[in-house]
Protein backbone atom coordinates (compact mmCIF):
# COMPACT_ATOMS: atom_id res chain seq x y z
CA UNK A 1 0.00 0.00 0.00
CA UNK A 2 0.87 3.36 -0.70
CA UNK A 3 3.27 5.37 2.13
CA UNK A 4 2.60 8.92 3.75
CA UNK A 5 4.71 11.96 1.48
CA UNK A 6 3.03 10.62 -1.47
CA UNK A 7 0.28 12.03 -3.41
CA UNK A 8 -2.66 9.98 -4.92
CA UNK A 9 -5.54 10.41 -6.96
CA UNK A 10 -8.24 8.32 -7.41
CA UNK A 11 -11.33 7.70 -9.29
CA UNK A 12 -11.31 6.72 -13.78
CA UNK A 13 -7.93 6.39 -14.53
CA UNK A 14 -7.33 7.58 -18.22
CA UNK A 15 -4.37 4.70 -17.91
CA UNK A 16 -1.92 3.75 -20.51
CA UNK A 17 -0.82 4.24 -24.25
CA UNK A 18 -4.62 3.56 -25.06
CA UNK A 19 -6.22 5.45 -22.60
CA UNK A 20 -8.34 2.70 -21.62
CA UNK A 21 -10.44 4.43 -18.65
CA UNK A 22 -9.89 2.27 -15.20
CA UNK A 23 -11.45 2.47 -11.54
CA UNK A 24 -8.60 3.19 -9.00
CA UNK A 25 -6.06 5.30 -7.78
CA UNK A 26 -2.17 6.05 -8.60
CA UNK A 27 0.32 6.89 -6.69
CA UNK A 28 2.90 10.02 -7.61
CA UNK A 29 6.37 10.21 -5.38
CA UNK A 30 9.24 12.56 -6.36
CA UNK A 31 7.04 13.62 -9.37
CA UNK A 32 6.92 10.39 -11.02
CA UNK A 33 3.93 7.65 -11.45
CA UNK A 34 4.53 5.16 -9.33
CA UNK A 35 1.94 2.74 -8.88
CA UNK A 36 -1.58 2.17 -10.08
CA UNK A 37 -3.99 0.01 -8.19
CA UNK A 38 -6.97 -0.70 -8.24
CA UNK A 39 -8.38 -0.99 -4.51
CA UNK A 40 -9.93 2.37 -3.10
CA UNK A 41 -7.84 4.94 -1.21
CA UNK A 42 -7.66 7.66 0.90
CA UNK A 43 -7.25 10.09 -1.95
CA UNK A 44 -5.78 13.74 -2.14
CA UNK A 45 -7.75 14.38 -5.23
CA UNK A 46 -10.96 13.18 -6.74
CA UNK A 47 -12.50 12.70 -10.22
CA UNK A 48 -10.85 11.90 -13.87
CA UNK A 49 -7.30 11.44 -13.87
CA UNK A 50 -6.23 12.00 -17.26
CA UNK A 51 -2.64 13.06 -18.64
CA UNK A 52 -1.89 16.37 -19.92
CA UNK A 53 -1.74 17.82 -23.10
CA UNK A 54 1.12 18.46 -25.63
CA UNK A 55 0.10 22.01 -27.63
CA UNK A 56 2.28 20.47 -31.22
CA UNK A 57 2.42 23.59 -33.07
CA UNK A 58 1.36 27.24 -31.63
CA UNK A 59 3.06 30.67 -32.49
CA UNK A 60 2.97 32.56 -29.05
CA UNK A 61 4.76 35.78 -30.13
CA UNK A 62 1.80 37.29 -31.86
CA UNK A 63 -0.67 37.39 -28.64
CA UNK A 64 -0.77 40.60 -28.30
CA UNK A 65 -2.64 41.50 -31.43
CA UNK A 66 -6.00 39.26 -31.01
CA UNK A 67 -9.01 38.52 -33.76
CA UNK A 68 -7.49 40.57 -36.55
CA UNK A 69 -10.15 40.89 -39.20
CA UNK A 70 -10.68 37.79 -41.22
CA UNK A 71 -8.22 38.33 -44.51
CA UNK A 72 -6.63 35.58 -46.96
CA UNK A 73 -3.68 33.72 -45.02
CA UNK A 74 -1.10 35.51 -46.94
CA UNK A 75 -2.83 39.04 -46.00
CA UNK A 76 -2.22 37.65 -42.27
CA UNK A 77 0.18 35.90 -41.82
CA UNK A 78 2.78 35.82 -44.94
CA UNK A 79 5.90 38.13 -44.93
CA UNK A 80 4.77 41.57 -45.12
CA UNK A 81 1.24 41.11 -43.80
CA UNK A 82 -0.83 41.99 -40.75
CA UNK A 83 1.00 39.87 -38.17
CA UNK A 84 4.66 41.17 -39.26
CA UNK A 85 3.67 44.79 -39.73
CA UNK A 86 2.20 44.37 -35.75
CA UNK A 87 5.04 42.90 -34.72
CA UNK A 88 6.94 45.44 -36.14
CA UNK A 89 5.82 47.76 -34.03
CA UNK A 90 4.26 46.89 -30.98
CA UNK A 91 7.13 47.85 -27.58
CA UNK A 92 9.04 44.86 -26.10
CA UNK A 93 7.16 44.92 -23.42
CA UNK A 94 3.72 44.28 -24.85
CA UNK A 95 4.72 41.65 -26.76
CA UNK A 96 6.26 39.76 -23.53
CA UNK A 97 3.41 40.20 -21.83
CA UNK A 98 0.91 39.32 -24.44
CA UNK A 99 3.37 36.01 -24.80
CA UNK A 100 2.86 35.05 -20.61
CA UNK A 101 -0.60 35.52 -20.19
CA UNK A 102 -0.83 32.97 -23.17
CA UNK A 103 1.68 30.94 -21.27
CA UNK A 104 -0.50 31.25 -18.23
CA UNK A 105 -3.46 30.15 -19.81
CA UNK A 106 -1.79 27.18 -21.52
CA UNK A 107 -0.68 25.80 -18.04
CA UNK A 108 -3.44 26.46 -16.55
CA UNK A 109 -5.84 24.50 -19.20
CA UNK A 110 -4.47 21.52 -18.97
CA UNK A 111 -1.21 21.92 -21.73
CA UNK A 112 2.55 20.49 -20.21
CA UNK A 113 4.58 20.73 -23.04
CA UNK A 114 4.52 23.24 -26.56
CA UNK A 115 6.43 23.45 -30.01
CA UNK A 116 6.31 27.37 -30.92
CA UNK A 117 7.83 28.91 -34.22
CA UNK A 118 9.75 31.53 -33.06
CA UNK A 119 10.78 34.53 -35.09
CA UNK A 120 12.96 37.40 -33.96
CA UNK A 121 16.34 34.73 -34.32
CA UNK A 122 17.91 34.55 -31.04
CA UNK A 123 16.30 37.83 -29.04
CA UNK A 124 13.03 36.34 -30.03
CA UNK A 125 13.77 32.65 -28.72
CA UNK A 126 15.09 34.56 -25.79
CA UNK A 127 12.12 36.54 -24.96
CA UNK A 128 9.95 33.20 -25.09
CA UNK A 129 12.48 31.55 -22.69
CA UNK A 130 12.24 34.75 -20.48
CA UNK A 131 8.09 34.56 -21.08
CA UNK A 132 8.08 30.80 -19.66
CA UNK A 133 10.35 31.55 -16.67
CA UNK A 134 8.61 29.59 -13.31
CA UNK A 135 5.50 28.27 -15.40
CA UNK A 136 4.80 24.57 -15.34
CA UNK A 137 5.32 24.30 -19.45
CA UNK A 138 8.21 22.31 -21.52
CA UNK A 139 9.12 24.66 -24.47
CA UNK A 140 10.38 23.58 -27.46
CA UNK A 141 11.04 26.56 -29.42
CA UNK A 142 11.34 26.32 -33.06
CA UNK A 143 13.66 29.08 -34.74
CA UNK A 144 12.24 30.27 -37.96
CA UNK A 145 15.60 30.91 -40.84
CA UNK A 146 16.05 34.64 -41.86
CA UNK A 147 16.57 35.87 -44.69
CA UNK A 148 19.67 35.56 -46.77
CA UNK A 149 21.92 33.84 -43.46
CA UNK A 150 21.55 31.03 -41.86
CA UNK A 151 21.06 32.28 -38.35
CA UNK A 152 19.07 29.08 -36.12
CA UNK A 153 19.82 30.18 -32.27
CA UNK A 154 21.86 27.98 -30.54
CA UNK A 155 18.94 27.68 -27.65
CA UNK A 156 16.51 26.39 -30.40
CA UNK A 157 15.57 22.51 -30.20
CA UNK A 158 14.91 22.83 -33.50
CA UNK A 159 14.33 24.69 -37.23
CA UNK A 160 10.34 26.13 -37.97
CA UNK A 161 10.05 26.60 -41.07
CA UNK A 162 7.11 28.90 -43.06
CA UNK A 163 6.05 27.75 -46.38
CA UNK A 164 8.60 26.92 -48.71
CA UNK A 165 7.39 29.21 -50.88
CA UNK A 166 8.48 31.73 -48.91
CA UNK A 167 12.07 31.25 -49.03
CA UNK A 168 15.01 30.43 -51.84
CA UNK A 169 15.29 26.74 -52.44
CA UNK A 170 19.30 27.12 -51.76
CA UNK A 171 19.13 29.15 -48.52
CA UNK A 172 16.19 26.87 -46.88
CA UNK A 173 18.46 23.66 -47.54
CA UNK A 174 21.31 25.04 -46.39
CA UNK A 175 19.43 25.99 -43.20
CA UNK A 176 18.19 22.90 -43.16
CA UNK A 177 21.80 21.25 -43.27
CA UNK A 178 23.27 23.42 -40.68
CA UNK A 179 20.22 22.34 -37.80
CA UNK A 180 20.60 18.37 -38.94
CA UNK A 181 23.92 18.93 -37.86
CA UNK A 182 23.49 20.49 -34.88
CA UNK A 183 21.15 17.63 -34.05
CA UNK A 184 17.89 20.00 -34.37
CA UNK A 185 14.12 18.86 -35.42
CA UNK A 186 12.97 20.29 -38.56
CA UNK A 187 9.31 21.00 -38.69
CA UNK A 188 7.91 22.71 -41.84
CA UNK A 189 4.58 24.09 -42.89
CA UNK A 190 2.47 22.96 -45.81
CA UNK A 191 -0.13 22.16 -48.17
CA UNK A 192 -2.31 24.91 -46.46
CA UNK A 193 -2.98 27.71 -48.71
CA UNK A 194 -2.40 24.74 -51.64
CA UNK A 195 -0.65 21.66 -51.88
CA UNK A 196 2.03 22.91 -54.84
CA UNK A 197 4.31 23.53 -51.24
CA UNK A 198 4.36 19.65 -50.16
CA UNK A 199 6.57 18.09 -52.98
CA UNK A 200 9.38 20.85 -51.75
CA UNK A 201 8.73 19.97 -47.77
CA UNK A 202 8.99 16.67 -48.14
CA UNK A 203 12.71 17.27 -50.22
CA UNK A 204 13.58 18.56 -46.93
CA UNK A 205 13.19 15.37 -45.12
CA UNK A 206 11.38 17.05 -42.10
CA UNK A 207 10.80 15.15 -39.26
CA UNK A 208 7.39 16.61 -38.86
CA UNK A 209 4.67 19.02 -41.47
CA UNK A 210 2.42 21.20 -39.73
CA UNK A 211 -1.27 21.57 -41.78
CA UNK A 212 -1.65 19.74 -44.77
CA UNK A 213 -5.18 20.62 -44.83
CA UNK A 214 -4.72 21.50 -48.29
CA UNK A 215 -3.21 18.00 -49.42
CA UNK A 216 -4.55 15.54 -51.87
CA UNK A 217 -4.72 11.77 -51.65
CA UNK A 218 -1.20 11.51 -53.83
CA UNK A 219 0.03 13.49 -51.28
CA UNK A 220 -0.84 11.67 -48.46
CA UNK A 221 0.40 8.68 -49.56
CA UNK A 222 3.80 10.15 -50.12
CA UNK A 223 4.10 11.31 -46.43
CA UNK A 224 2.85 8.23 -44.69
CA UNK A 225 5.18 6.24 -47.35
CA UNK A 226 7.84 8.75 -45.60
CA UNK A 227 6.76 7.96 -42.25
CA UNK A 228 6.78 11.64 -41.38
CA UNK A 229 3.88 13.01 -38.67
CA UNK A 230 1.68 16.16 -39.26
CA UNK A 231 0.37 18.57 -36.60
CA UNK A 232 -3.25 19.32 -37.94
CA UNK A 233 -4.19 23.38 -36.70
CA UNK A 234 -7.81 23.19 -38.11
CA UNK A 235 -9.01 26.15 -36.16
CA UNK A 236 -6.56 28.18 -37.38
CA UNK A 237 -7.80 26.56 -40.75
CA UNK A 238 -11.25 27.81 -40.50
CA UNK A 239 -10.10 31.70 -39.65
CA UNK A 240 -8.11 31.73 -42.47
CA UNK A 241 -10.81 29.99 -44.66
CA UNK A 242 -8.14 27.67 -46.35
CA UNK A 243 -10.19 24.24 -45.89
CA UNK A 244 -9.63 21.52 -43.38
CA UNK A 245 -8.07 18.70 -43.36
CA UNK A 246 -8.55 15.23 -43.61
CA UNK A 247 -7.79 13.79 -40.41
CA UNK A 248 -9.99 10.52 -40.69
CA UNK A 249 -7.58 9.73 -44.16
CA UNK A 250 -4.56 10.60 -42.50
CA UNK A 251 -5.64 7.98 -39.92
CA UNK A 252 -6.66 5.55 -42.54
CA UNK A 253 -3.13 5.49 -43.83
CA UNK A 254 -1.17 5.36 -40.39
CA UNK A 255 0.17 9.12 -40.26
CA UNK A 256 1.00 10.19 -36.76
CA UNK A 257 -1.42 13.18 -36.40
CA UNK A 258 -0.71 15.41 -33.66
CA UNK A 259 -2.52 18.76 -32.78
CA UNK A 260 -1.66 22.31 -32.47
CA UNK A 261 -3.55 25.64 -31.89
CA UNK A 262 -1.44 27.82 -34.64
CA UNK A 263 -1.17 31.44 -33.88
CA UNK A 264 -2.54 32.72 -30.81
CA UNK A 265 -3.52 36.32 -32.94
CA UNK A 266 -6.47 33.85 -33.74
CA UNK A 267 -7.49 31.09 -31.61
CA UNK A 268 -7.07 30.72 -27.96
CA UNK A 269 -4.01 28.29 -26.81
CA UNK A 270 -6.59 25.90 -25.32
CA UNK A 271 -6.19 22.58 -26.56
CA UNK A 272 -9.70 21.47 -25.13
CA UNK A 273 -11.22 24.00 -27.85
CA UNK A 274 -9.25 22.02 -30.53
CA UNK A 275 -10.20 18.79 -29.08
CA UNK A 276 -13.80 19.61 -29.47
CA UNK A 277 -13.77 21.02 -32.63
CA UNK A 278 -11.89 17.74 -34.01
CA UNK A 279 -13.66 15.42 -32.03
CA UNK A 280 -16.89 16.62 -34.10
CA UNK A 281 -16.17 18.19 -36.92
CA UNK A 282 -13.18 15.76 -38.37
CA UNK A 283 -12.83 12.92 -36.50
CA UNK A 284 -15.73 10.90 -34.69
CA UNK A 285 -13.48 8.31 -32.99
CA UNK A 286 -12.76 10.02 -28.94
CA UNK A 287 -9.76 7.45 -28.05
CA UNK A 288 -7.77 9.02 -31.29
CA UNK A 289 -8.70 12.26 -30.64
CA UNK A 290 -7.40 12.67 -27.06
CA UNK A 291 -4.05 10.46 -28.14
CA UNK A 292 -3.28 13.21 -31.18
CA UNK A 293 -3.76 16.04 -28.42
CA UNK A 294 -1.42 13.88 -25.66
CA UNK A 295 0.49 10.88 -26.47
CA UNK A 296 0.95 11.57 -30.38
CA UNK A 297 2.34 15.82 -29.34
CA UNK A 298 4.46 14.32 -26.96
CA UNK A 299 6.00 11.86 -29.66
CA UNK A 300 6.24 14.52 -32.26
CA UNK A 301 8.38 16.66 -29.63
CA UNK A 302 10.47 13.96 -28.25
CA UNK A 303 8.77 13.57 -25.11
CA UNK A 304 6.92 10.39 -24.79
CA UNK A 305 9.17 8.53 -23.02
CA UNK A 306 8.64 11.23 -20.57
CA UNK A 307 5.24 12.15 -20.81
CA UNK A 308 1.67 11.72 -22.77
CA UNK A 309 -0.12 8.98 -20.79
CA UNK A 310 -0.28 7.79 -17.37
CA UNK A 311 2.16 4.67 -17.04
CA UNK A 312 4.52 3.65 -13.79
CA UNK A 313 7.65 4.91 -14.51
CA UNK A 314 6.36 8.03 -16.49
CA UNK A 315 6.29 11.70 -15.06
CA UNK A 316 3.24 13.01 -13.39
CA UNK A 317 2.05 15.40 -15.78
CA UNK A 318 -1.77 14.48 -15.18
CA UNK A 319 -4.41 16.20 -14.27
CA UNK A 320 -7.56 15.57 -12.01
CA UNK A 321 -11.04 16.52 -14.11
CA UNK A 322 -14.01 17.11 -12.01
CA UNK A 323 -17.03 14.28 -12.54
CA UNK A 324 -19.09 16.54 -10.31
CA UNK A 325 -19.27 19.67 -12.44
CA UNK A 326 -22.46 21.21 -13.68
CA UNK A 327 -20.74 20.57 -16.72
CA UNK A 328 -19.49 16.74 -16.48
CA UNK A 329 -22.11 15.51 -13.78
CA UNK A 330 -24.31 12.43 -16.14
CA UNK A 331 -21.15 12.08 -18.29
CA UNK A 332 -21.15 7.99 -18.86
CA UNK A 333 -17.81 7.75 -20.58
CA UNK A 334 -15.53 9.84 -19.23
CA UNK A 335 -12.99 10.01 -21.93
CA UNK A 336 -15.54 11.60 -24.70
CA UNK A 337 -17.09 13.30 -21.91
CA UNK A 338 -13.38 14.84 -21.67
CA UNK A 339 -12.44 14.94 -25.45
CA UNK A 340 -15.97 16.65 -26.00
CA UNK A 341 -17.06 18.74 -23.54
CA UNK A 342 -14.73 19.18 -20.98
CA UNK A 343 -12.94 22.93 -20.11
CA UNK A 344 -10.95 24.53 -18.29
CA UNK A 345 -13.10 25.12 -15.20
CA UNK A 346 -13.63 21.25 -14.57
CA UNK A 347 -9.92 21.02 -13.84
CA UNK A 348 -9.73 20.30 -9.63
CA UNK A 349 -5.79 19.86 -10.18
CA UNK A 350 -3.02 19.71 -12.25
CA UNK A 351 0.48 17.85 -11.57
ZN1 LIG B 1 1.89 27.91 -37.83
Amino acid sequence: MPKAREILLQGTIIYGDDFTPLDGYICIRGGIIREFGSEHVDADYEGIVCPRFVNAHVHVGDSAFKDPPFLPLSKLVGPDGLKARNLAQMPHAVLLEGMRRSLQLMAASGTCAFADFREGGAEGVSMLQEAVLGLPLIARVLGRPGTGQINIPDSCWGLGISSTRDHDPDHIRATVAAARQRSMAVGVHAGEAGNDDIGAALALHPDFLVHMNRAEEADLRDVAQAGIPIVVCPRSNLVTGVGLPNVKRMLELGITIAVGTDNVMMNSPDVFEEMHFISKALLHDDRQVFKMCTLNGAKMTGLDQRLGSIREGKEAKVMVIDKKSDNMWGAMAPLSSIVRRAVRSDIIAIF
